[in-house]
């Protein structure tokens, strides 16, 4: 029985390019400041990574409407690597489910440098 579904990908399943040369936590855990082989750096304000969250539960509390519009002062409290493709960030509401691909970490950024020339938690 051949279930196509099973079967592995061409490609990896991400875009390597996305994949941060530098990841730091900054300001007491208010940004995190990522950079990119080919030149581009992006500072990413807590709130809005916790606010970018897009795990089970979170997508759940969005669809139910429960969803806070903000989290004031929150921090990242964990950064760690996952498969090469995300990280897993921990946050000091106690929110520690959240996965954040690279590239999606790198859309982020695209959208922070459009909407906010100048990071608040920098
Ligand atoms: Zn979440």
């Amino acid at each position: 029985m051949t279930d196509p579904a099973m079967r592995l990908p061409a490609e990896p399943p991400f875009d390597p390019d996305a994949i941060p040369s530098t990841i730091v936590l900054a300001a007491g855990g208010r940004a995190l400041r990522l950079t990119w082989a080919g030149g581009s750096a992006a500072t990413l304000g807590a709130e809005a990574l916790r606010l970018g969250c897009r795990c089970a539960w979170c997508t759940r509390d969005r669809i139910q409407g429960r969803f806070p519009a903000g989290f004031e002062a929150v921090t990242v409290t964990q950064v760690a690597p996952l498969g090469g493709y995300a990280l897993h960030l921990g946050f000091s509401d106690g929110h520690a489910r959240g996965i954040y691909p690279f590239a999606y970490l790198r859309d982020l950024a695209r959208e922070a440098r459009a909407t906010e020339p100048t990071p608040r938690a920098a």
